[in-house]
This record gives C-alpha cells, structure tokens and sequence, in this order.
C-alpha cells in the first residue's frame, strides 16, 4: 500500500526533473551537543503536522512522516535532540524570527521572499505546485483554465501565491492543506493550487476522493530547513545533511516514503 502510494507520487511529483549534480560534499560530522541556540543539546523544530507524506499525526498522537524521519536524521548525526512543536504554518516564519523555535521543517519551499526574513539549509528534497480538480473536470487543464475560478488554498503557501495572481480568481483560503482539499471534493471550489507530492498522496491515500490531478507541474519548488536569519545551525545542519545524503540514510529514508531511489539534488534552490 505505501510503496504503490509513494511510488505514485514519485513518479507525478518528483519524476519530472531534470538531472541535478548531487552535492553532497565533504561529510564532516556536526559539532556534537550543541545544536539548539542557548538550549545545550536541544533544536526546537517547528512543523505544521498536517501535511502528508511530509508531516502528520499517526493515530497514536505522534508525529510522522519523512521530514520528521529526516529532522530526526540531521539531529543524530549532529549530536542534538529533535524537540518538535507544532505550529500552524503562516506562524512558523514568525517564530522563527521571534526565537521562540530554533528551525522549521514544513514542506517549506525556498523562496526569495522568504529568505528575505528567514535563512534556509541546502535544500532537502524536490516538489512543485499541481492543480486538482473533481475527477469529472474536463474544463480546467491549466493555470490559464482558472481564470475567473474559484480556488482553494492553503495559507501563506506558495499555491496562495500562485492562486493570487490569477486574473477574476476567487480564493478560499484554509489552514490546511486537507482542509482546502476537502472543499473541493465538496463541490463549493473548482480547483486546488498545491504541493504535488501532498495532492497527490491525499488522493492516492484515499483521504480524500473523486479529485484528480490536472496537466504539467505548475512550478518547480525545493523545500528547505527554515531558521532564523544567521543562525550557527544552519552550518550544522547542512553538514549533517551532506553526511546523510553520502552515507545512504538520506536514501533510506525517501525509499521509506517514496517507494524509489532519490532523484539528485542541487546544492542550492535557485
Ligand atoms: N511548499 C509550500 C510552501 O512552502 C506549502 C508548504 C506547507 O503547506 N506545509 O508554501
């Protein structure tokens, strides 16, 4: 069930590349016991855990999912323990400023704007944005379909942005990702602007039915670590990241969500 699933996704969501230069250089271990800024031995990671494969609740209360598999990863090999808090995901870029988390690993897309205000490690893993509609859609093929539509939308997300600059739109805006879906499956929205990888496993999963996805990947996105601006863990964590995706624990990991071996990445997001 989960390799059908996960390879479904792989083969929509990050298939598509183009061949990247794997940058994992060097392989130097992380500094040991010192991860958390002031907090010996402790990052407090921030996360929006509605978000699957990437970050969800398991039945049982706790939190899975390959970027909370990953954080886990980077924090054993740099020697620090993994405290994560959930957050909803228009307040994490704000935590992250205030200091009251010191990283953030949400399925969050580097952007230039947001880099503006926040730093980002190397980035961890490809995805992009994807239409979805009702399975018997036959109208909307393309962002240029849904002009004058009505669009579901998650929050501060990239697909928000994306949503908005489409000319006549009328734009829903939800918590979730989830939540967004739901509305379209419920008929009150004609499309969903969101991360392919997401859309696709709500589909694939069976959490959400009778939507599909429409025509091309709308963007090309990576997703990053978030922290604040010049934070003394962004080296940590990029060094344990590089170590992780030499030593095979990084392919572990996606053939755990994904189904298959991980696409090359580049060094950095643009
Ligand atoms: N990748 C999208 C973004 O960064 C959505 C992230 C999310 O909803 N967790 O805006």
């Amino acid at each position: 069930m989960m390799i059908k699933r996960s390879t479904f996704v792989r083969n929509l969501a990050l298939g598509l590349g183009a061949a990247f230069a794997i940058a994992a250089c060097g392989g130097s271990s992380g500094p040991s016991g010192s991860g958390g800024d002031g907090e010996t031995g402790v990052l407090r990671v921030a996360t929006e855990p509605a978000f699957p494969p990437f970050e969800f609740q398991a039945a049982n209360g706790d939190l899975e999912g390959f970027d909370i598999d990953l954080m886990n990863a980077i924090g054993e090999e740099a020697g620090f323990e993994v405290q994560f808090e959930s957050l909803p995901f228009d307040g994490i870029i704000p935590a992250l400023q205030a200091g009251t988390v010191d990283a953030a690993i949400s399925g969050m897309t580097i952007t230039q704007e947001r880099l503006q205000t926040v730093d980002f490690s190397r980035p961890y893993i490809k995805a992009g944005l994807a239409i979805a509609v009702k399975e018997d859609n036959t109208e909307i093929q393309s962002l240029e379909d849904l002009e004058g539509k009505r669009i579901a939308v998650q929050i501060g997300t990239t697909g928000a942005d994306q949503a908005a600059e489409v000319p006549g739109a009328v734009i829903s805006t939800f918590d979730s990702a989830p939540l967004a879906l739901q509305e379209l499956a419920n008929g009150n929205v004609d499309a969903v602007i969101n991360d392919a990888p997401v859309t696709l496993d709500a589909i694939a999963s069976g959490n959400i039915s009778g939507l599909k996805v429409v025509g091309e990947l709308v963007t090309e996105e990576f997703y990053g670590i978030a922290l604040p601006k010049d934070s003394d863990n962004t080296q940590i964590i990029n060094d344990a990241l590089a170590t992780i995706i030499d030593n095979g624990t990084y392919s572990e990991i996606y053939r755990k969500w994904f189904g298959a071996a991980p696409p090359e990445l580049p060094e950095s997001a643009f």
